[in-house]
Protein backbone atom coordinates (compact mmCIF):
# COMPACT_ATOMS: atom_id res chain seq x y z
CA UNK A 1 0.00 0.00 0.00
CA UNK A 2 3.00 2.40 0.79
CA UNK A 3 4.73 1.76 -2.15
CA UNK A 4 2.16 2.27 -4.22
CA UNK A 5 0.99 5.33 -2.39
CA UNK A 6 4.32 7.07 -2.85
CA UNK A 7 4.08 5.92 -6.57
CA UNK A 8 1.21 7.66 -7.01
CA UNK A 9 2.28 10.58 -5.49
CA UNK A 10 5.27 10.82 -7.44
CA UNK A 11 3.17 9.85 -10.52
CA UNK A 12 1.32 12.72 -10.14
CA UNK A 13 4.12 14.86 -9.77
CA UNK A 14 5.61 14.04 -12.31
CA UNK A 15 2.41 14.19 -14.76
CA UNK A 16 2.60 17.80 -13.77
CA UNK A 17 5.93 17.59 -15.92
CA UNK A 18 5.11 15.75 -18.42
CA UNK A 19 6.02 17.42 -21.92
CA UNK A 20 9.24 17.02 -20.49
CA UNK A 21 9.37 13.45 -19.75
CA UNK A 22 10.58 10.58 -22.64
CA UNK A 23 8.84 7.54 -23.30
CA UNK A 24 11.78 5.92 -21.73
CA UNK A 25 11.02 8.09 -18.45
CA UNK A 26 7.44 7.23 -18.98
CA UNK A 27 8.13 3.74 -18.76
CA UNK A 28 10.59 3.84 -16.28
CA UNK A 29 7.68 5.81 -14.15
CA UNK A 30 4.91 3.64 -14.74
CA UNK A 31 7.53 -0.26 -13.99
CA UNK A 32 7.73 1.80 -10.59
CA UNK A 33 4.43 0.67 -9.60
CA UNK A 34 6.21 -2.97 -9.57
CA UNK A 35 9.19 -1.71 -7.18
CA UNK A 36 9.58 -4.22 -3.95
CA UNK A 37 7.59 -2.51 -0.63
CA UNK A 38 10.71 -0.87 1.33
CA UNK A 39 9.26 0.09 4.54
CA UNK A 40 9.67 -2.10 7.80
CA UNK A 41 9.01 -5.55 7.99
CA UNK A 42 7.67 -7.67 10.85
CA UNK A 43 10.16 -10.48 11.35
CA UNK A 44 8.57 -13.22 13.02
CA UNK A 45 9.68 -16.61 14.72
CA UNK A 46 7.26 -19.07 14.72
CA UNK A 47 6.40 -21.21 17.49
CA UNK A 48 4.85 -24.44 17.37
CA UNK A 49 5.71 -26.03 13.65
CA UNK A 50 2.05 -28.09 13.49
CA UNK A 51 -0.46 -27.84 10.81
CA UNK A 52 -1.64 -24.21 11.45
CA UNK A 53 2.07 -23.43 11.58
CA UNK A 54 2.46 -23.99 8.59
CA UNK A 55 -0.16 -22.47 6.58
CA UNK A 56 0.62 -19.94 8.52
CA UNK A 57 4.50 -20.22 6.97
CA UNK A 58 3.35 -20.87 3.42
CA UNK A 59 1.26 -17.70 3.64
CA UNK A 60 3.88 -15.45 5.31
CA UNK A 61 5.97 -16.12 1.97
CA UNK A 62 3.70 -14.03 -0.22
CA UNK A 63 3.96 -10.84 2.97
CA UNK A 64 5.32 -8.09 1.98
CA UNK A 65 5.62 -6.41 5.72
CA UNK A 66 6.43 -9.38 7.11
CA UNK A 67 8.79 -11.89 7.08
CA UNK A 68 9.58 -15.77 8.73
CA UNK A 69 12.38 -15.41 9.63
CA UNK A 70 12.64 -17.90 12.82
CA UNK A 71 11.29 -21.35 14.54
CA UNK A 72 11.00 -22.37 17.81
CA UNK A 73 9.88 -25.97 18.19
CA UNK A 74 10.67 -29.04 20.77
CA UNK A 75 11.30 -31.18 17.37
CA UNK A 76 14.88 -31.24 15.74
CA UNK A 77 13.74 -32.46 12.52
CA UNK A 78 10.81 -30.61 12.05
CA UNK A 79 13.67 -27.50 12.20
CA UNK A 80 15.34 -28.94 10.02
CA UNK A 81 12.75 -29.32 7.26
CA UNK A 82 11.94 -25.95 8.21
CA UNK A 83 15.21 -24.45 7.60
CA UNK A 84 15.39 -26.53 3.75
CA UNK A 85 11.68 -25.29 3.33
CA UNK A 86 11.61 -21.74 4.45
CA UNK A 87 15.53 -20.58 4.33
CA UNK A 88 15.73 -19.89 8.02
CA UNK A 89 19.46 -19.64 9.63
CA UNK A 90 20.80 -21.26 12.32
CA UNK A 91 20.98 -18.55 14.69
CA UNK A 92 16.95 -17.85 14.45
CA UNK A 93 16.57 -21.39 15.51
CA UNK A 94 15.03 -22.51 19.08
CA UNK A 95 13.27 -25.50 20.90
CA UNK A 96 11.23 -24.91 24.33
CA UNK A 97 14.25 -25.16 26.59
CA UNK A 98 16.22 -22.37 25.23
CA UNK A 99 14.16 -20.01 23.33
CA UNK A 100 14.28 -17.39 26.27
CA UNK A 101 17.86 -16.79 24.27
CA UNK A 102 15.54 -14.76 21.53
CA UNK A 103 16.08 -11.51 23.55
CA UNK A 104 19.47 -11.00 22.52
CA UNK A 105 18.46 -11.72 19.18
CA UNK A 106 17.87 -8.69 16.97
CA UNK A 107 16.63 -9.82 13.74
CA UNK A 108 13.43 -11.44 15.74
CA UNK A 109 10.76 -8.98 16.10
CA UNK A 110 8.02 -10.91 17.36
CA UNK A 111 6.87 -14.53 18.29
CA UNK A 112 4.01 -16.53 16.81
CA UNK A 113 2.58 -18.63 19.59
CA UNK A 114 0.58 -21.67 17.10
CA UNK A 115 0.32 -24.94 19.80
CA UNK A 116 -2.08 -26.54 21.50
CA UNK A 117 -4.51 -23.94 23.62
CA UNK A 118 -3.26 -24.89 27.10
CA UNK A 119 0.42 -23.66 26.16
CA UNK A 120 -0.35 -20.29 24.52
CA UNK A 121 -0.85 -18.17 27.84
CA UNK A 122 2.73 -19.71 29.21
CA UNK A 123 4.66 -19.47 26.04
CA UNK A 124 3.06 -15.95 25.40
CA UNK A 125 4.35 -15.03 28.58
CA UNK A 126 7.80 -16.33 27.93
CA UNK A 127 7.82 -14.29 24.81
CA UNK A 128 6.94 -11.06 26.80
CA UNK A 129 9.51 -11.41 29.14
CA UNK A 130 12.46 -12.30 26.41
CA UNK A 131 10.84 -8.66 25.09
CA UNK A 132 9.69 -9.88 21.85
CA UNK A 133 5.99 -8.60 20.38
CA UNK A 134 3.57 -11.61 21.27
CA UNK A 135 1.35 -12.93 18.05
CA UNK A 136 -0.68 -15.91 19.45
CA UNK A 137 -3.36 -18.57 18.27
CA UNK A 138 -7.04 -18.53 19.06
CA UNK A 139 -8.44 -19.15 21.62
CA UNK A 140 -6.45 -16.70 23.17
CA UNK A 141 -6.01 -18.77 26.13
CA UNK A 142 -7.72 -21.65 28.51
CA UNK A 143 -10.09 -18.73 30.66
CA UNK A 144 -10.23 -15.34 31.08
CA UNK A 145 -7.79 -15.35 34.42
CA UNK A 146 -4.68 -16.67 32.15
CA UNK A 147 -5.99 -13.60 29.46
CA UNK A 148 -5.70 -11.22 31.70
CA UNK A 149 -2.24 -12.56 32.94
CA UNK A 150 -0.79 -12.48 29.36
CA UNK A 151 -2.20 -8.98 28.65
CA UNK A 152 -0.69 -8.14 31.95
CA UNK A 153 2.88 -9.94 30.91
CA UNK A 154 2.86 -7.61 27.72
CA UNK A 155 2.15 -4.41 29.67
CA UNK A 156 4.86 -5.01 32.00
CA UNK A 157 7.07 -5.81 28.67
CA UNK A 158 5.89 -2.92 26.96
CA UNK A 159 5.82 -4.98 23.77
CA UNK A 160 2.24 -5.36 21.83
CA UNK A 161 -0.07 -8.63 22.18
CA UNK A 162 -2.11 -9.69 19.36
CA UNK A 163 -4.82 -12.63 18.45
CA UNK A 164 -4.67 -14.41 15.68
CA UNK A 165 -7.86 -13.27 14.32
CA UNK A 166 -7.39 -13.99 10.85
CA UNK A 167 -11.53 -13.24 9.70
CA UNK A 168 -11.11 -9.50 11.06
CA UNK A 169 -9.06 -8.79 8.06
CA UNK A 170 -11.33 -10.52 5.49
CA UNK A 171 -12.78 -8.58 3.09
CA UNK A 172 -16.49 -9.62 2.78
CA UNK A 173 -16.61 -9.91 6.60
CA UNK A 174 -15.46 -5.64 6.74
CA UNK A 175 -17.69 -4.97 4.33
CA UNK A 176 -20.22 -6.10 6.47
CA UNK A 177 -19.27 -4.64 9.20
CA UNK A 178 -19.02 -1.43 7.34
CA UNK A 179 -22.58 -1.93 6.33
CA UNK A 180 -23.76 -2.17 9.81
CA UNK A 181 -21.42 0.64 11.43
CA UNK A 182 -22.66 3.17 8.31
CA UNK A 183 -26.39 2.50 9.07
CA UNK A 184 -27.29 0.62 5.72
CA UNK A 185 -28.86 -2.22 7.63
CA UNK A 186 -30.46 -0.76 10.56
CA UNK A 187 -31.35 -1.84 13.32
CA UNK A 188 -29.33 -5.23 14.47
CA UNK A 189 -31.74 -7.91 15.45
CA UNK A 190 -30.68 -11.55 15.76
CA UNK A 191 -27.44 -13.41 14.75
CA UNK A 192 -27.41 -16.39 13.83
CA UNK A 193 -23.84 -18.65 13.35
CA UNK A 194 -23.55 -22.57 12.26
CA UNK A 195 -20.14 -23.47 13.55
CA UNK A 196 -18.86 -27.17 13.41
CA UNK A 197 -16.89 -30.25 11.60
CA UNK A 198 -16.59 -33.78 12.44
CA UNK A 199 -13.79 -34.83 14.42
CA UNK A 200 -11.45 -37.28 13.32
CA UNK A 201 -8.94 -39.12 15.07
CA UNK A 202 -9.99 -39.81 18.82
CA UNK A 203 -6.61 -39.18 20.11
CA UNK A 204 -5.88 -35.69 18.96
CA UNK A 205 -5.16 -33.09 21.43
CA UNK A 206 -8.07 -31.24 20.43
CA UNK A 207 -10.13 -33.62 22.15
CA UNK A 208 -7.95 -33.50 25.87
CA UNK A 209 -9.09 -31.39 27.79
CA UNK A 210 -5.88 -30.31 29.56
CA UNK A 211 -4.00 -29.09 26.30
CA UNK A 212 -7.72 -27.99 24.61
CA UNK A 213 -9.16 -26.11 27.89
CA UNK A 214 -12.75 -27.94 26.66
CA UNK A 215 -14.21 -29.23 23.22
CA UNK A 216 -15.74 -28.10 20.40
CA UNK A 217 -16.64 -24.38 21.82
CA UNK A 218 -12.74 -23.30 22.55
CA UNK A 219 -12.39 -24.73 18.92
CA UNK A 220 -15.05 -23.87 16.62
CA UNK A 221 -17.47 -22.11 18.62
CA UNK A 222 -15.08 -19.45 18.97
CA UNK A 223 -15.89 -18.45 15.58
CA UNK A 224 -19.13 -17.87 16.43
CA UNK A 225 -18.84 -15.74 19.72
CA UNK A 226 -16.13 -13.40 18.31
CA UNK A 227 -18.59 -13.10 15.01
CA UNK A 228 -21.30 -12.40 17.33
CA UNK A 229 -19.44 -9.16 18.48
CA UNK A 230 -18.21 -8.16 15.34
CA UNK A 231 -21.63 -8.72 13.27
CA UNK A 232 -23.87 -7.55 15.68
CA UNK A 233 -21.45 -4.60 16.82
CA UNK A 234 -22.25 -4.57 20.99
CA UNK A 235 -20.97 -6.94 23.85
CA UNK A 236 -23.64 -9.17 24.83
CA UNK A 237 -24.82 -8.70 28.08
CA UNK A 238 -26.31 -12.43 29.25
CA UNK A 239 -25.61 -15.71 28.06
CA UNK A 240 -27.99 -19.23 28.35
CA UNK A 241 -26.13 -21.94 26.77
CA UNK A 242 -27.20 -25.85 26.57
CA UNK A 243 -24.55 -29.20 26.06
CA UNK A 244 -25.82 -31.94 24.15
CA UNK A 245 -23.27 -35.41 24.12
CA UNK A 246 -24.16 -38.38 22.25
CA UNK A 247 -20.41 -40.08 22.07
CA UNK A 248 -19.23 -40.04 25.55
CA UNK A 249 -16.08 -42.57 24.61
CA UNK A 250 -14.75 -39.89 22.44
CA UNK A 251 -16.06 -36.72 23.77
CA UNK A 252 -15.18 -37.27 27.53
CA UNK A 253 -15.87 -35.35 31.31
CA UNK A 254 -15.00 -31.47 30.21
CA UNK A 255 -14.52 -31.55 26.37
CA UNK A 256 -18.07 -30.80 24.94
CA UNK A 257 -19.60 -31.99 21.88
CA UNK A 258 -22.12 -29.86 20.93
CA UNK A 259 -23.09 -26.82 22.38
CA UNK A 260 -26.04 -24.29 21.54
CA UNK A 261 -25.83 -20.75 23.05
CA UNK A 262 -27.67 -17.73 23.21
CA UNK A 263 -26.35 -14.21 23.78
CA UNK A 264 -27.74 -10.77 24.47
CA UNK A 265 -27.08 -7.59 23.51
CA UNK A 266 -27.68 -3.93 25.34
CA UNK A 267 -29.84 -2.68 22.18
CA UNK A 268 -32.23 -6.05 22.39
CA UNK A 269 -30.16 -7.94 19.78
CA UNK A 270 -30.00 -11.54 20.52
CA UNK A 271 -27.49 -14.19 18.97
CA UNK A 272 -28.23 -18.09 18.64
CA UNK A 273 -25.20 -20.14 18.29
CA UNK A 274 -24.57 -24.00 17.55
CA UNK A 275 -20.71 -25.04 18.14
CA UNK A 276 -20.15 -28.57 17.50
CA UNK A 277 -17.25 -31.53 16.66
CA UNK A 278 -20.36 -33.52 15.08
CA UNK A 279 -21.84 -32.57 12.44
CA UNK A 280 -19.76 -31.83 9.25
CA UNK A 281 -19.64 -28.25 7.08
CA UNK A 282 -21.18 -26.15 9.40
CA UNK A 283 -19.89 -22.49 8.55
CA UNK A 284 -22.62 -19.98 8.17
CA UNK A 285 -23.52 -16.61 9.59
CA UNK A 286 -26.52 -15.12 9.28
CA UNK A 287 -27.46 -11.61 10.60
CA UNK A 288 -31.15 -9.68 10.39
CA UNK A 289 -31.75 -6.43 10.91
CA UNK A 290 -34.74 -3.77 10.00
CA UNK A 291 -33.26 -2.72 6.71
CA UNK A 292 -31.64 -6.12 5.59
CA UNK A 293 -29.54 -8.64 6.48
CA UNK A 294 -25.97 -10.46 5.58
CA UNK A 295 -25.43 -14.23 5.23
CA UNK A 296 -22.19 -15.84 4.94
CA UNK A 297 -21.52 -19.45 3.65
CA UNK A 298 -19.06 -20.35 4.08
CA UNK A 299 -18.48 -17.35 6.63
CA UNK A 300 -15.12 -18.51 8.57
CA UNK A 301 -13.41 -21.37 6.60
CA UNK A 302 -10.28 -20.58 5.40
CA UNK A 303 -12.20 -19.03 1.94
CA UNK A 304 -13.35 -18.63 -0.54
CA UNK A 305 -15.69 -16.90 1.79
CA UNK A 306 -19.32 -16.67 0.40
CA UNK A 307 -21.30 -13.39 1.23
CA UNK A 308 -24.44 -12.17 -0.13
CA UNK A 309 -26.78 -9.25 1.92
CA UNK A 310 -29.78 -7.69 0.58
CA UNK A 311 -28.05 -5.25 -1.78
CA UNK A 312 -26.67 -8.46 -3.42
CA UNK A 313 -23.80 -10.94 -3.54
CA UNK A 314 -20.36 -9.37 -2.12
CA UNK A 315 -17.91 -10.03 -5.20
CA UNK A 316 -14.32 -8.81 -3.22
CA UNK A 317 -11.96 -10.65 -4.66
CA UNK A 318 -10.87 -13.91 -2.04
CA UNK A 319 -7.56 -12.98 -0.16
CA UNK A 320 -5.12 -15.45 1.49
CA UNK A 321 -6.49 -15.12 5.28
CA UNK A 322 -3.13 -15.52 6.89
CA UNK A 323 -1.14 -13.31 4.31
CA UNK A 324 -3.26 -10.39 4.62
CA UNK A 325 -3.26 -10.77 8.57
CA UNK A 326 0.41 -10.90 9.05
CA UNK A 327 1.19 -8.00 6.65
CA UNK A 328 -1.55 -5.93 8.58
CA UNK A 329 -0.21 -7.32 11.78
CA UNK A 330 2.93 -5.99 10.85
CA UNK A 331 1.27 -2.11 10.62
CA UNK A 332 -0.64 -2.73 13.97
CA UNK A 333 2.83 -3.45 15.31
CA UNK A 334 5.31 -1.42 14.15
CA UNK A 335 3.62 1.54 13.02
CA UNK A 336 0.77 1.82 15.20
CA UNK A 337 -2.26 1.23 12.85
CA UNK A 338 -5.57 0.24 14.60
CA UNK A 339 -7.82 -2.00 12.78
CA UNK A 340 -11.72 -1.89 11.89
CA UNK A 341 -12.11 -4.70 14.46
CA UNK A 342 -9.45 -5.04 16.95
CA UNK A 343 -6.92 -7.76 17.06
CA UNK A 344 -5.40 -7.22 20.67
CA UNK A 345 -5.42 -8.80 24.05
CA UNK A 346 -8.06 -7.38 25.26
CA UNK A 347 -10.31 -8.26 22.16
CA UNK A 348 -8.86 -12.10 23.00
CA UNK A 349 -10.18 -11.79 26.48
CA UNK A 350 -13.68 -10.28 25.61
CA UNK A 351 -14.19 -13.58 23.92
CA UNK A 352 -12.59 -15.69 26.89
CA UNK A 353 -14.94 -14.00 29.10
CA UNK A 354 -17.89 -15.27 27.39
CA UNK A 355 -16.36 -18.87 27.00
CA UNK A 356 -16.00 -18.67 30.67
CA UNK A 357 -19.80 -17.70 30.88
CA UNK A 358 -21.13 -20.21 28.24
CA UNK A 359 -19.50 -22.96 30.52
CA UNK A 360 -20.79 -21.84 33.31
CA UNK A 361 -24.61 -21.30 31.77
CA UNK A 362 -23.94 -25.25 30.75
CA UNK A 363 -23.18 -26.00 34.10
CA UNK A 364 -25.62 -24.12 36.09
CA UNK A 365 -28.61 -24.46 33.57
CA UNK A 366 -29.25 -20.71 34.22
CA UNK A 367 -28.90 -17.42 32.28
CA UNK A 368 -25.57 -15.60 33.05
CA UNK A 369 -25.25 -11.96 33.34
CA UNK A 370 -22.20 -10.16 31.60
CA UNK A 371 -22.84 -6.78 32.91
P1 LIG B 1 -1.26 -29.20 15.46
O1 LIG B 1 -1.46 -30.36 16.38
O2 LIG B 1 -1.22 -29.46 14.01
O3 LIG B 1 0.08 -28.43 15.85
C1 LIG B 1 0.41 -28.14 17.17
C2 LIG B 1 1.91 -27.97 17.28
O4 LIG B 1 2.26 -27.72 18.65
C3 LIG B 1 2.68 -29.21 16.84
O5 LIG B 1 3.76 -28.83 16.06
C4 LIG B 1 3.17 -29.81 18.15
O6 LIG B 1 4.39 -30.51 18.02
C5 LIG B 1 3.34 -28.57 19.00
N1 LIG B 1 3.35 -28.84 20.43
C6 LIG B 1 4.15 -28.25 21.31
N2 LIG B 1 3.96 -28.72 22.54
C7 LIG B 1 3.00 -29.65 22.45
C8 LIG B 1 2.38 -30.50 23.39
N3 LIG B 1 2.69 -30.46 24.69
N4 LIG B 1 1.43 -31.33 22.95
C9 LIG B 1 1.06 -31.36 21.65
N5 LIG B 1 1.63 -30.57 20.70
C10 LIG B 1 2.60 -29.72 21.10
O7 LIG B 1 -2.41 -28.15 15.81
P2 LIG B 1 -2.86 -26.93 14.93
O8 LIG B 1 -4.05 -27.29 14.15
O9 LIG B 1 -1.70 -26.37 14.22
O10 LIG B 1 -3.37 -25.91 16.06
C11 LIG B 1 -2.47 -25.13 16.80
C12 LIG B 1 -3.18 -23.87 17.31
O11 LIG B 1 -3.61 -23.11 16.19
C13 LIG B 1 -4.43 -24.13 18.14
O12 LIG B 1 -4.49 -23.23 19.19
C14 LIG B 1 -5.57 -23.87 17.19
O13 LIG B 1 -6.74 -23.41 17.85
C15 LIG B 1 -4.99 -22.82 16.30
N6 LIG B 1 -5.58 -22.83 14.94
C16 LIG B 1 -6.05 -21.68 14.44
C17 LIG B 1 -6.62 -21.67 13.19
C18 LIG B 1 -7.11 -20.39 12.60
O14 LIG B 1 -7.74 -20.42 11.55
N7 LIG B 1 -6.84 -19.25 13.22
C19 LIG B 1 -6.71 -22.85 12.45
C20 LIG B 1 -6.19 -24.02 13.00
C21 LIG B 1 -5.62 -24.01 14.25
Amino acid sequence: MKSRRNFLQKLSASLIALPALSDLELKTVHSNDEVPYEGPVLKVAILGLGSYGTRVADAMQTCTRAKLVGVISGTPSKITAWQAKYGTPEKNCYNYTNFDEIKNNPDIDAVYVITPNSLHAPYSIRVAKAGKHVICEKPMSMNAAQARQMIQACKTAKVKLLVGYRMHFEPKTLEIVRMRKDGELGKIMFFQALCGFRIGDPNQWRLKKELAGGGSLMDIGLYAVNGSRYMVGEEPIWVTAQETKIDKVKFKEGVDETITFQLGFPSGAVASCLSTYSMNGLDRFYLNAEKGFAEMQPSTGYGPIKARTNKGELTHAHVTHQTVQMDEMSDIILAGKVPVVPVNGEEGLKDMIILDAIVAAVKSGKKVSLR
